[in-house]
């Protein structure tokens, strides 16, 4: 009779543990997607503003100790509310989409894309000279323009050409970290007042 008490707790007690494991694995799971859920912009799938702000200053970092450059492109598609007036917002809709996705594409793993606001778009390259992210940045700005948008939706009647503009930044070490999003910003300006469809970069 006393060994199966000592067998029945003994049970018990693993039976008890094995829940709460169940129980505490659950929970992190369910905090994970939670905290994934939070982080993401759920048109593009992109990481959002928020997500960007935490990743920027662990990189910001990296780049202090590395002394490695660091350099930030502000991208805004050109006239966009046309795009939505003419073709309607699902259309417009797609277009972001796939803009975030052409620009994945062109970047190297490491390299962080985020959706800014509404139709602008914030990359991070690191380890990237300003002369090399200019580069870069051209090569993505000629891809979208070639891109016809209408060929991977059936919302579109006919070829659907969109621009963007992108200025280019370099992140100065041990200044405040606004600066290189005001100069990305200001060479964005340039670029749209000198026409839009090209990159401007910021000396
Ligand atoms: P510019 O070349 O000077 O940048 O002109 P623009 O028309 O692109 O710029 P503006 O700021 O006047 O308009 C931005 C438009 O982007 C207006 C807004 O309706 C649209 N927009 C913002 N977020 C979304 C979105 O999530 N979906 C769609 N379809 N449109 C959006
Ligand atoms: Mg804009
Ligand atoms: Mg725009």
């Amino acid at each position: 009779l006393n060994q199966m008490l000592i067998l029945n707790t003994i049970l018990c007690i693993i039976i008890t543990l094995a829940i709460i494991m169940i129980v505490l694995i659950m929970i992190r799971r369910n905090q994970l997607r939670i905290e994934k859920f939070a982080s993401t912009d759920q048109l593009t799938r992109l990481i959002n503003r928020n997500a960007f702000d935490f990743v920027f200053q662990q990189v910001i970092l990296d780049s202090e100790r590395t002394r490695e450059p660091l350099c930030v492109a502000l991208m805004d598609i050109d006239h966009f509310k046309k795009i939505n007036d003419q073709h309607g917002h699902l259309i417009g809709d797609h277009v972001l989409r796939e803009i975030a996705m052409i620009t994945k594409r062109s970047l190297r793993e490491s390299d962080i894309t985020c959706r800014w606001g509404g139709e602008e778009f914030l990359i991070l390259l690191k380890n990237c000279s300003l002369e090399k992210s200019a580069s870069i940045a051209e090569t993505l700005r000629s891809t979208i323009e070639a891109n016809d948008f209408s060929r991977t939706t059936d919302l579109a009647k006919g070829k659907l050409a969109i621009t963007v503009s992108i200025g280019v930044a370099q992140y100065v070490h041990k200044e405040l970290e606004d600066g290189v999003f005001e100069r990305a910003d200001t060479a964005l300006y340039q670029a749209k007042d000198s026409g839009r469809n090209c990159v401007y970069f910021a000396e």
